[in-house]
């Protein structure tokens, strides 16, 4: 066929003068190839020090796998996923855009998941909880030892995706001769409270306010060795600060308004349909300044405030930018949320 001239209908004549472009094409591009090259290796290295750190690891250990706020695609920081690790049991807070990869990346075994908890039902929440079981599963999670636990209608929710994934999850079931994938172990959470408990762990939530979601929670997740808090999306909030009270970890989402200000004014410069007064207005009416989250941290009386879910989440602010604010309140140690970052 390609003596003849015809490559799958692409003229010969027409793929030799596309390649003789290409030479010019990699000139032109020769600065981003070079800058995309200077982030794979940061990248690599954060996942080189990730997988060290939990091969070490002794005792209850959790790794931020997005840090990012908002569903914003194409930064480095991922959308927001959280997992502990203890005895050999991953336990998942959130499945924004990438948690699935971010998981993989941290070397846990698909096979380790137990369970699942989301937040609430915001697309960086949740967008990526059915892709996540999917690819799991083909991945060697067990499905019958899952289980997972969020806001209604996660039962529904769960049902409709995996029914909506059938044919694809069908075809690789036949294929290569798997166990199906059912049997996930779904939970409703209508109300906080106590969610479950296993041999593990004891995991309880807290209302959170962060309007329109209703419901929005924090979780607390009390280990043998370790308690961990997260804030979830919310306002600060005293409830918080009692969920988390004597807690090791507390995980708290954070927003830098003189950066989030600027860089929302550019957004709508560029375009982006909002007022700068409407979304500074949700903005305040949903979510966290860092300032207020030391305090928060410092009444809960934590050794340790995480800001993970960072607003916004560009890189141009440094880690002593966004540490600042927080240590005006809270004396304990602060760390500033990395992908990858394990604590
Ligand atoms: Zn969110
Ligand atoms: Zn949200």
């Amino acid at each position: 066929m390609g003596d003849k001239g015809e490559t799958g209908g692409l003229s010969r004549r027409a793929l030799l003068a596309g390649m003789a472009a290409t030479p010019a094409l990699t000139a032109a591009v020769a600065p981003a190839a070079a800058q995309a090259i200077n982030c794979d290796a940061t990248t690599e290295a954060a996942e080189a020090r990730c997988r060290a750190a939990l091969k070490d690891a002794r005792g209850t250990k959790l790794v931020l796998l997005g840090t990012g706020a908002g569903p914003v695609p194409g930064r480095t920081r991922r959308m927001t996923s959280h997992v502990m690790l203890h005895d050999g049991a991953a336990y998942v807070v959130d499945c924004g855009l990438g948690v699935t990869n971010q998981f993989a990346r941290t070397g846990i075994p698909f096979k380790s998941v137990r369970s699942i908890y989301i937040t609430h039902h915001h697309p960086d929440h949740n967008i990526e909880y059915g892709p996540f079981l999917v690819i799991g599963w083909i991945q060697g999670m067990q499905p019958s030892n899952v289980h997972a636990f969020g806001p209604p209608p996660l039962t529904e929710m769960t049902r409709d995706y995996l029914r909506s994934a059938k044919v694809t999850i069908d075809f690789w079931a036949e294929d290569l001769k798997m166990n199906p994938l059912i049997g996930i172990d779904v939970h409703d959470l209508p109300t906080p409270g106590p969610v479950m408990r296993d041999d593990n762990v004891a995991v309880t939530s807290v209302l959170v306010e962060h309007p329109p979601v209703k419901p929005a929670y924090g979780y607390r997740f009390d280990f043998a060795d370790r308690s961990i808090a997260f804030s979830g999306d919310t306002v600060p909030l005293e409830v918080v600060a009692r969920m988390a009270r004597g807690a090791d970890v507390l995980v708290h989402e954070a927003m830098y308004l003189p950066a989030l200000e600027k860089y929302i004014r550019a957004q709508i410069a560029k375009g982006r349909p909002v007022s700068f007064d409407a979304f500074m207005a949700h903005m305040n009416a949903d979510h966290s300044p860092v300032e207020a989250v030391g305090r928060i941290a410092q009444e809960a009386g934590v050794k340790t405030l995480v800001l993970s879910y960072l607003t916004p989440a560009v890189d141009s602010i440094t880690d002593a930018t966004w540490r600042a604010p927080a240590a005006k309140h809270f004396k304990g140690e602060i760390v500033v949320g990395h992908d990858l970052t394990v604590v």
